[in-house]
C-alpha cells in the first residue's frame, strides 16, 4: 500500500516538475528529462499493476509512513490521514483517538489549515476534560507554546505552557513526547538567541528520533540545526548540515521539507559570499515550492531573497522587479500586509535604479507606510534610508531632507524610549531602596525601644538575676553568631559552586564559550594597555570524524569521548592554560604567556594526548584524533582576539583538508582581514604567510577501515 502511494507520488512529481520549471524560466536538463521519462513509464506500469493503489489505508500505517518518509505536502498528509479507513470514532480506545487528533493538530500547525486546527483542538480538549487524557493535554500545551512563543509580548505565557508540557511529559514518560519537548525547548532557545543551547537540545532530540526510526523528524532537526548555525555565525557548518538535511530528505522522499532547507541554504551561502550557489539554491527552492498553499510564506521569502540577490548584480534590476512583483502579488493575494513590505521596498529600489524615479519613490513610500502601520521599526529605518538615497541621487533635496527628518524623529523616539525605561528602572530601584532603608530604620527604633524597656525591667531586678539574664543573653548571642557564620560559610560554598556552574560546560566540565569570550575580552584589553611582546597561544581544536563515533558507537560513546578529551587536555596543559568548549566537538585552548616558538611543541603534546591511546568506553577502544589551527595572539599590533581566532579557524580548515590528525601553526600572516583556507595558501605562495605543520601520532586511527577519511571540508 505504502509502495503504491510512493509510486503515485513519484508520478505526480514527474508530471508536474517540467511544468513548474517552465513557469519559472528554469529548464530542466536533458539528462533530467530522460531520467524523468524513464521514471514515469516505470511508475505508471507499477501503478497499473498494483490493484491496491486505490484501496484504503490504516491509520497506524499512515502515521508510520509519515515517520519513515515524511510527506509530499502538508495538505496531502492531512487529506491522507483523514481518509484512512479506521478513523477512530467515539467508541475507539482513547489512545487511538488521541494520536489521530494529535497528529492532525501537529500537521495543521505546519500549514494553513485553521479549520483542521480548530477541530482537533476541540477534540483534544474534550478528551482532556472528560477522560483525563494526559497525552491530549501535552499536545495542547505544546500547540499553545508554539502559538505564542515567537512574539515577545506573549512569550511569558507561552513559556508557562512549555513548563506545563514538561511536567506532563514526565507523567507520560514517552520517548516521542520527550523529543517533541526537546524540539520545542530548542525553538525557545532560538527565539531567545541562545543558539548553542538550542543546537545541543536538537542533537539530543535527533538521537531519540534515530532510536525511534523517525527519519522524517531527523530531517527536520537537521534542517533547524543548519539554520541555527547560520544564526550563530557559522555559515560553513550551516551549509554542511543543510546539505545533509537536503540529501536525507531526498533519500526518504520527504518532499515538503526541501524548499525550506534550500531557502536556509541560500541564506547561508549569502553569508559566505558564495553568490552563485546562493542563486542556485534559491532558484531550485522556487521550483520545488511550486504552488503549495502551505508554503506560501516560504515562497514569498524565496522570491524576495531572489529579488534581493539581483539587486546586488550588475544589470540585475529587471530581474529584481520580476521576482519582487511576484512576491508582492502573492502577499497581497493572501491579504498579508506585513509580507508586502520587503517586496515593495525592492520594487522601489529597482524602479529607481532603472530611472523610473517617481514610481520607485511611490513604492518605497508605500512600503514605509506599511512598516509603520505594522510597527516594524527596523524596516521603517532601513527603507527610509533607501528612500533618502534615491531622492538624493535624483537631486530632490527637499524631499530627501523631509525623509531624513523621519529617520531622525524615529531615532529620537527610540532614544527617548530608552531614556524613559532607564528612568523608570532607576525610580523603581530608588523606591525599593528607600523602602528598605525605612524598614531598617524602623527595625532599629524598635530595637532601641525594646532595649530601653528591658533596661527598665532590669533596674527592678536583683543584680544576681541581672547577671544570670545577661549571661544567658550573651550565650544566645554567641550561638546565633556561630549559626550565622555556619550559614554564611555554606552560602559561600553554594555561591562558588553556582559561579563555576555558569562558567563551565555541563557535559565536560571545561569552561564554556561565554566564559572563554569574557576571558579573551579581558586579555585583549591587557594587550592593548601593556604590550608585553610575550604572546598568547590560541588553539582551535576539532575532533576528527566525530560524527562517525556518534553514528557507529552511539551518542553516549560520543559524549564519553568529549569528556575524556577534556580530561586529557587538562592533564597535559599547564595550570593557567584554559580549555573551553567552543561548541559541539570544538574546543578553544588559551595559553597565556606562551611564546610563538613554543606553540608547535604544545601542539605535539596535544596531538599525542588525544591520538596516542584509544579512548575506552564500556570495554571498547575508540580511536580518536584531532586537528588544530594555531596562532600566536596578537599576530600584529591592535589585533582583536576574534580576528586571531578567525585565522586559527582557517588554519583548522586547512588541517582538515590536508588529511586531519595534524596541527597547522601560523607563524606569520600579513593581513588582518578574515581569510579562507584557500586565501592562506595563496598568501603563502606570495610570501605573505608562513606556517608549520605538526603531524599527529604515526598510524592515525582513521587511516584505514571504518575510519577512512570523509570528503574534505575544504570543498564545503
Ligand atoms: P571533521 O573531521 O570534518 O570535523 O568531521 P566531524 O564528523 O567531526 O564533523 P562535524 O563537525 O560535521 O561533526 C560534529 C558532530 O558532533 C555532529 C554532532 O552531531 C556532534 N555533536 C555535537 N555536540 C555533541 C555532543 O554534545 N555530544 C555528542 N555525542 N555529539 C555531539
Ligand atoms: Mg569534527
Ligand atoms: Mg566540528
Amino acid at each position: 500500500m505504502v509502495l503504491a502511494r510512493g509510486v503515485c507520488a513519484v508520478i505526480a512529481n514527474v508530471v508536474t516538475q517540467p511544468r513548474r520549471a517552465r513557469e519559472y524560466n528554469n529548464p530542466v536538463g536533458l539528462g533530467g528529462a530522460m531520467k524523468s521519462g524513464i521514471q514515469l513509464v516505470a511508475a505508471l506500469l507499477l501503478c497499473m499493476l498494483s490493484p491496491l493503489a486505490m484501496a484504503q489505508e490504516r491509520m497506524d500505517d499512515v502515521l508510520g509512513d509519515f515517520q519513515a518518509h515524511g510527506y509530499p505536502s502538508v495538505s496531502a498528509a492531512i487529506t491522507r490521514l483523514q481518509a484512512v479507513d479506521d478513523v477512530p470514532g467515539k467508541d475507539a480506545p482513547l489512545a487511538r483517538r488521541a494520536s489521530y487528533h494529535g497528529a492532525l493538530l501537529d500537521l495543521s500547525r505546519r500549514g494553513q489549515h485553521p479549520q483542521v486546527r480548530r477541530a482537533s483542538i476541540a477534540a483534544l480538549e474534550r478528551m482532556a476534560d472528560d477522560e483525563d487524557c494526559v497525552r491530549c493535554r501535552f499536545d495542547l500545551a505544546l500547540a499553545a507554546f508554539y502559538d505564542g512563543g515567537a512574539a515577545k509580548s506573549t512569550r511569558a505565557a507561552a513559556v508557562a505552557r512549555l513548563r506545563e508540557a514538561g511536567a506532563l511529559q514526565q507523567q507520560l514518560g514517552s520517548q516521542e513526547a520527550m523529543r517533541e519537548l526537546l524540539s520545542a525547548q530548542a525553538a525557545l532557545g532560538k527565539w531567545q538567541d541562545d543558539y548553542n543551547e538550542a543546537i545541543s537540545l536538537l542533537v539530543r532530540a535527533s538521537e531519540l528520533a534515530k532510536k525511534d526510526g523517525d527519519v522524517a523528524a531527523e530531517v527536520e532537526y537537521l534542517a533547524v540545526m543548519a539554520s541555527l548555525n547560520a544564526d550563530r555565525g557559522d555559515p560553513k557548518r550551516a551549509i554542511d548540515l543543510g546539505n545533509d538535511a537536503f540529501r536525507l530528505a531526498e533519500d526518504i522522499g520527504y518532499l515538503a521539507q526541501r524548499p525550506t532547507i534550500l531557502l536556509d541554504l541560500g541564506h547561508a551561502y549569502s553569508l559566505t559570499g558564495e553568490r552563485a550557489k546562493q542563486r542556485a539554491a534559491l532558484e531550485k527552492a522556487l521550483v520545488l515550492v511550486g504552488d503549495d498553499r502551505d508554503l506560501i510564506s516560504d515562497k514569498i521569502i524565496i522570491l524576495n531573497n531572489l529579488a534581493d540577490f539581483w539587486l546586488s548584480q550588475p544589470g540585475g534590476y529587471p530581474r529584481t522587479l520580476q521576482y519582487a512583483r511576484q512576491a508582492l502579488a502573492l502577499a497581497r493575494g493572501e491579504g498579508r500586509e506585513r509580507e508586502s513590505i520587503a517586496p515593495l521596498a525592492n520594487i522601489g529600489i529597482a524602479q529607481a535604479g532603472l530611472g523610473q524615479v517617481d514610481q520607485g519613490v511611490a513604492a518605497l513610500r508605500e512600503s514605509i507606510e506599511l512598516s509603520k502601520k505594522e510597527d516594524i521599526e527596523v524596516y521603517t529605518l532601513g527603507i527610509t534610508q533607501e528612500l533618502v538615497r534615491v531622492l538624493r541621487e535624483a537631486r530632490r533635496y527637499e524631499e530627501a531632507l523631509d525623509a531624513l527628518q523621519t529617520i531622525t524623529d524615529l531615532q529620537e523616539k527610540r532614544a527617548m524610549q530608552a531614556r524613559e525605561t532607564a528612568v523608570l528602572d532607576l525610580q523603581e530601584k530608588y523606591s525599593a531602596q528607600r523602602r528598605a532603608d525605612e524598614i531598617e530604620k524602623l527595625a532599629a527604633q524598635n530595637k532601641l525601644k525594646q532595649s530601653q524597656l528591658e533596661a527598665e525591667g532590669w533596674k527592678q531586678r536583683l543584680w544576681i538575676a541581672l547577671a544570670i539574664i545577661l549571661g544567658l543573653v550573651l550565650l544566645g548571642f554567641w550561638q546565633s553568631i556561630k549559626r550565622a557564620r555556619r550559614a554564611n560559610r555554606k552560602l559561600t560554598h553554594v555561591n562558588a559552586a553556582l559561579a563555576l556552574q555558569s562558567a563551565t560546560d555541563a557535559l565536560t566540565g571545561a569552561f564554556n564559550r561565554r566564559h572563554a569570550q569574557a576571558m579573551l575580552d579581558g586579555l585583549q584589553q591587557q594587550m592593548e594597555q601593556a604590550p608585553t611582546g610575550q604572546g598568547i597561544g590560541l588553539m582551535l581544536l576539532d575532533l576528527d570524524l566525530f560524527k562517525r563515533i556518534n553514528d557507529t558507537r552511539g551518542h553516549a560513546a560520543g559524549d564519553a569521548v568529549l569528556v575524556e578529551t577534556v580530561k586529557r587536555l587538562q592533564a597535559k596543559l599547564r595550570q593557567n592554560d584554559v580549555v573551553a568548549r567552543w561548541g559541539g566537538e570544538e574546543f578553544v585552548l588559551v595559553l597565556p604567556t606562551t611564546p610563538a616558538a613554543a606553540l608547535p611543541l604544545v601542539a605535539r603534546k596535544v596531538l599525542d594526548a588525544i591520538g596516542g591511546e584509544p579512548i575506552m568506553f564500556e570495554g571498547q577502544a575508540i580511536p580518536a584524533s584531532v586537528s588544530l589551527g594555531i596562532v600566536a595572539y596578537p599576530m600584529m599590533p591592535g589585533q582583536s582576539w576574534a580576528a586571531a581566532l578567525g585565522l586559527a579557524d582557517s588554519a583548522l580548515y586547512l588541517a582538515k583538508a590536508s588529511g586531519r590528525n595534524q596541527a597547522i601553526c601560523l607563524a606569520r600572516v600579513e593581513v588582518d582581514a578574515a581569510c579562507s583556507e584557500a586565501d592562506l595558501a595563496r598568501l603563502r605562495e606570495a610570501g605573505l604567510a608562513e606556517w608549520r605543520v605538526v603531524e599527529g601520532p604515526l598510524q592515525p586511527p582513521h587511516a584505514s577501515g571504518p575510519w577512512q577519511q570523509g570528503p574534505s571540508p575544504a570543498q564545503g
